[in-house]
């Protein structure tokens, strides 16, 4: 796990717990021989893929360098959209 800090920005959808955007925690699983999930927590502790299955990002080799870690803030992104509209 490493702690992952952003600038100020607009792609980031904030978090729905704490309203943060900039600061994350990036986790990386393995969960097959050659299969890897990686996804971003809140620096609160929410995580939405922790709730809803299949919305982390799957990389052979996981680890939780930049484009990783982007990749991965593409998903809370997803997964906090996708969640508003079936609210
Ligand atoms: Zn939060």
């Amino acid at each position: 796990m490493i702690e992952y800090q952003l600038k100020d920005n607009d792609f980031v959808v904030k978090c729905p717990k704490c309203g943060n955007n900039t600061k994350f925690k990036a986790r990386s699983q393995q969960v097959a021989e050659d299969n890897c999930e990686v996804w971003v927590e809140c620096d609160c502790g929410y995580d939405p893929t922790d709730e809803k299955i299949g919305y982390r990002y799957e990389d052979v080799w996981g680890g939780v360098h930049e484009d990783n870690v982007r990749m991965a803030l593409e998903c809370w992104n997803y997964v906090i959209n996708e969640g508003s509209i079936s609210d």
